[in-house]
């Protein structure tokens, strides 16, 4: 409890030792229709199940039931520096707005437990359509908008939503991307088509309609503007939403969450991590195709009673003070960004920290990749809050590790997120005999042992098999969920994120799987082979690099050929993932480094262009190979 002497390792032994009192507790935070009969089922590891007989409602919670209290207060800001739009609804708007759409799904033969896909940009109406999804049922699946058309297919065939909500393009950097030609071509690919296309037309891009497919949201809007569309009350274990990550393959990986387990982890978050009060602003630079956006954009700050922001743009446009501006105008108490981010705005004038009345903000949170200590130092100086460093994934839907300041105010360590978070029983094992490793600055596989708590993935979507032999068979002998990060705890507990231990990037905080960008450059005609590798890079963190064998290997010692089929192949990624998973560079050799089994060694390559030494090579089919990557990095 925040302000009581409660220590944090009582509160965290609590939560371990006591889990169904604790999260009973917790669960008082929501409203529930029907309270839950057992706080947590455990009987079928590593399948969880919380609060169990419990009905709930996603949106009940974030929306309707702060309408006797705060009907008018701003609900949702929406600020867009790429049109040059802001938008403010109050609760009272966004509940209407949310039955608007609600209504518009149910229209088009929404119902629940269907599949809604939303691939849109950040406007108002992404957020009403998350929350209508949340109203009635559905299921949603929220793309994000930088996917291209494969990346898009590839969703639409595992979700197979009888829906899909989009718009006519988004913008960045003043450029519009037109989002319907990626739509259409992701739909032409899939072999599951959906029912209905719902289009918001922001006067962007222009729009090809299929007749009898796609509507207009504004006309309908207008068919529906007195809807009241009542909360289904949805058992605490029914399914709220999926989102798709990448793994070690090029099969994009369903995240499924349950309702009342993540309404309740995102309430307890937000009181016990972000300190977000009702009435508070809470200003999350993410993206809604991203799960930050689900839990800190849309959910976690509404179901707390407090206003969210919405930013569509850059951080440096129109200049490095944008965001800073937000929190002076709409008194911003807690912000939540990338390292990335403020690696962006350390390159540009510090005076634009002091330009404006930052006195509301009280902490800002960084997540999604290592926060670097000078670029962690540079934003604590010139903000004068604490910075709080957190480690989560998109399967665990909240922070795993950080500081539960709202328990107890606790020291951060440069370098380290900080502890488990409560319910969370996390470990360091060796990678290959499975044994804890006990002593402190050991290193090995950072993995949770059962049950996971409220809030964590259930399972993968129509996949439980790949669920429990991806994230629970990795560690010889135990059943354990492996996060596939590597990491160290110090004498004081606190845990340091060494990286990947799979194929899986992170660029700009962004992960992407290495297979899914190889599949894509392999797919040009002019390539035979390809490795994609994560390479450290001082602002994204990493950046891709791309080794290809070209198929006319005339290309290797031809400068302008090289540069040609380079751009192509770029082209090529940017059309098919998006420009996000688009390779720094694609170089072009005569033969990848691999084992005498065929075995590509990504790790090697990595190494080498990194500068590090390559490591054990006794299993090396042709150190030719290695050296010809060696040359390249050297130009
Ligand atoms: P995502 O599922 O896209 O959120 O990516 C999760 C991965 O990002 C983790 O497995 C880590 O590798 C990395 N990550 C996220 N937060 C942090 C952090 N605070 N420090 C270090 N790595 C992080």
């Amino acid at each position: 409890m925040a302000g009581s002497a409660t220590s944090y390792a009582e509160f965290y032994r609590r939560s371990i030792e006591q889990p169904q009192e604790f999260w009973a507790e917790q669960a008082r935070l929501i409203d529930w229709q029907t309270p839950p009969r057992q706080v947590c089922d455990d009987s079928r590891p590593p399948f969880t199940r919380w609060f169990v007989g419990g009905t709930t409602n996603l949106c009940h919670n974030a929306v309707d039931r702060h309408l006797k209290d705060r009907a008018s207060q701003t609900a949702l800001i929406c600020v867009s520096t790429e049109t040059d739009t802001e938008k403010t609804y109050t609760f009272a708007e966004l509940h209407a707005e949310v039955q608007r759409t609600a209504a518009m799904l149910q229209a088009l033969g929404v119902r629940r437990g269907d599949r809604v896909l939303i691939y849109m940009p950040m406007i108002p109406e992404a957020a009403f359509a998350m929350l209508a999804c949340a109203r009635i049922g559905a299921i949603h699946s929220v793309v994000f908008g930088g996917f291209a058309s494969v990346s898009l297919a590839s969703r639409i065939e595992d979700a197979q939503p009888k829906v899909i909500v989009s718009a006519d393009g988004g913008s960045r950097a003043g450029k519009v991307i037109p989002y319907k030609p990626l739509l259409d071509e992701a739909v032409r690919l899939s072999s599951h088509k959906p029912q209905a296309v719902l289009l918001a037309d922001r006067g962007l891009a222009p729009m090809d309609r299929v007749p009898g497919r796609d509507h207009d949201w504004a006309p309908m809007r207008e068919k529906h503007l007195h809807a009241q569309v009542p909360c289904a009350w949805l058992d605490s274990t029914e399914i709220s939403y999926t989102i798709y990550t990448s793994g070690t393959t090029g099969r994009p990986k369903g995240v499924q969450r349950d309702t009342g387990g993540y309404a309740v982890a995102l309430a307890a978050s937000m009181k016990h991590i972000f300190e977000g009060s009702a009435g508070e602003t809470y200003f999350s630079t993410s993206d809604i195709g991203w799960v930050v956006g689900h839990s800190y954009i849309v959910y976690g700050p509404l179901i707390a009673g407090m206003a969210t922001i919405m930013y569509e743009g850059l951080p440096i446009r129109p200049d490095a003070g944008i965001w800073w501006s937000l929190v002076e105008k709409y008194k911003v108490t807690v912000m939540f960004s990338a390292p990335t981010a403020v690696r962006v705005l350390k390159k540009q004038d510090p005076a634009f920290l002091k330009k404006y009345d930052l006195s509301s903000l009280r902490g800002l949170f960084l997540a999604g990749e290592p926060l670097d200590e000078p670029t962690a130092r540079w934003i604590a100086d010139g903000l004068g809050v604490p910075i709080v460093d957190n480690y989560w994934q998109t399967e665990s839907g909240w922070p795993m590790i950080t500081l539960a300041n709202g328990v107890e105010p606790q020291r951060a360590k440069f370098g380290s997120p900080g502890v488990p978070m409560y319910g969370y029983k996390i470990k360091i094992l060796h990678e290959s005999t499975g044994e804890e490793l006990t002593k402190p600055n050991e290193k090995g596989v950072v993995v949770i042992e059962g049950p996971t708590p409220p809030g964590f993935m259930q399972t993968v979507w129509r996949d439980d098999e790949r669920f429990v032999n991806t994230y629970w068979k990795s560690i010889p002998g135990k059943q354990v969920y492996s996060t596939f990060d590597w990491g160290i705890r110090d004498e004081d507990g606190y845990y340091y994120i060494l990286g990947r231990t799979d194929d899986v990037i992170n660029v700009a905080g962004h992960r992407l799987g290495t297979r899914e960008i190889e599949e894509s450059i392999s797919s040009h005609p002019g390539v035979a082979e390809v490795a994609v590798v994560g390479v450290a890079d001082p602002m994204k963190g990493q950046v891709a690099m791309a080794f290809a064998v070209p198929k006319d290997s005339a290309v290797v010692g031809d400068a302008n050929a090289a540069m040609k089929l380079e751009g192509d192949v770029m082209k090529l990624v940017d059309q098919q993932l998006g420009a996000v998973a688009r390779p720094a560079r694609v170089r072009f050799v005569t033969l990848l480094p691999k084992t005498r089994s065929g075995k590509l060694l990504r790790r090697a390559i990595q190494a080498v262009c990194e500068g590090r030494d390559a490591g054990d090579l006794t299993t090396i089919e042709d150190p030719a190979a290695l050296e010809q990557i060696k040359a390249l990095v050297k130009q």
